[in-house]
């Protein structure tokens, strides 16, 4: 089989390595097509593709209508919202996400950037220690709970929320249950968001969420953007001095929030919660292994798509 592995965002060179090796040695022929400019570009290189291995990379209904062999999408990571779910179904294309596999680059940006905060972003102002304080974990699943795990070594009190998830199983995972996510903002003095984005949560977390947190709170979002009421963001800062918002992906409002808040607002230039070495290669040799034995005995254990 013809496996595309197409990333805007380049996998690092070892992962590369390890994903072609695992491909090449089950027989397949892999194509590298990394650092593309846009979807026209990723359609032509798709024409051929039985199967594609991809990152933050969109795979639109468009992509798949340009590629009449296409049968499987592995998307290495966790979040699959990039890639359109419907269509696939709809083409009898299986999608898969590698769960699990770069949990732990995200959850230790996320403890980075609760001190990178607390710290006043690094200047030499008065600051604040996170041993002692509440993390509230939105999402309890393979990144919240390793957050909720550092931040308890560090002498952090846990609390979480998850809708999927018993009182009894967050226990077990190292957290304190509350009763919804209104209670989780109203008594943590950092949030830690990890939802998916969906249809469910999108702009959940806005004005009336973010202005119940406690003086001097900190949200943050190694999550997604699109989770966020920008506007409601904006205006519970505007009303609320002490807050401060840190995320891994960039709000569409984010100049106006540096410009009318300075360094009680953070974004990373681009994306990078899962930008670490360890990651790549866990996230890449899964998505090779999972693509091999999806061809070779029919798996489909991670498929996301009905
Ligand atoms: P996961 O699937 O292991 O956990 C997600 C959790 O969300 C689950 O426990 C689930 O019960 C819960 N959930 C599902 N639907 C929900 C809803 N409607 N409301 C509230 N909770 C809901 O995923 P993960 O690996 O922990 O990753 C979490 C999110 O972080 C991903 O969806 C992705 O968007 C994002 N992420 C970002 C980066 C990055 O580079 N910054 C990297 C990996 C993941």
């Amino acid at each position: 089989m013809k496996v595309l592995i197409a990333t805007q965002k380049p996998f690092a060179a070892q992962a590369v390595k390890g994903i072609r090796e695992i491909l090449e040695q089950a027989g397949h022929e892999t194509v590298l097509f990394e650092n593309y400019e846009g979807e026209a570009e990723l359609k032509a290189a798709a024409a051929e593709a039985d199967a594609m291995i991809i990152r933050s990379d969109k795979v639109t209904r468009a992509v798949m209508d340009a590629a009449p062999s296409l049968k499987l999408v592995v998307r290495a990571g966790a979040g699959y919202d990039n890639v359109d779910l419907e269509a696939a179904t709809e083409k009898g294309i299986v999608v898969m996400n590698t769960p699990g596999q770069n949990s732990n680059a995200v959850a230790e940006l996320a403890i980075a950037m609760m001190i990178y905060m607390s710290r006043g972003q690094f200047t030499p102002a008065t600051g604040r220690e996170i041993a002692g304080r509440s993390v509230g974990i939105q999402a309890f699943g393979n990144v919240g709970r390793l957050v909720g795990a550092k931040a308890a070594a560090l002498g952090m009190k846990v609390l979480a929320t998850d809708p999927f998830l018993s009182d009894e199983q967050i226990r077990k995972g190292g957290a304190e249950p509350v009763a919804d996510v209104a209670e989780l903002y109203r008594s943590c003095d950092f949030v830690s968001v990890h939802i998916p984005a969906t249809p469910e949560t999108i702009a959940s977390i806005g004005y009336e969420l973010i202005s119940s947190m406690p003086k001097g709170a900190v949200l943050v979002n190694t999550a997604r953007k699109e989770v966020i009421d920008e506007a409601g963001l904006e205006k519970a800062l505007e009303e609320r001095p002490d807050l401060k918002y840190i995320t891994d992906v960039m709000p569409g409002n984010y100049e106006t929030l540096r410009e009318n808040f300075g360094v009680r607002v953070f974004a990373t230039p681009k994306k990078m919660g899962a930008q670490t070495a360890e990651a790549n290669v866990n996230a890449g040799l899964a998505a090779a292994r999972q693509t091999v034995d999806f061809f070779a005995t029919g798996c489909t254990k991670f498929k996301v798509n009905k």
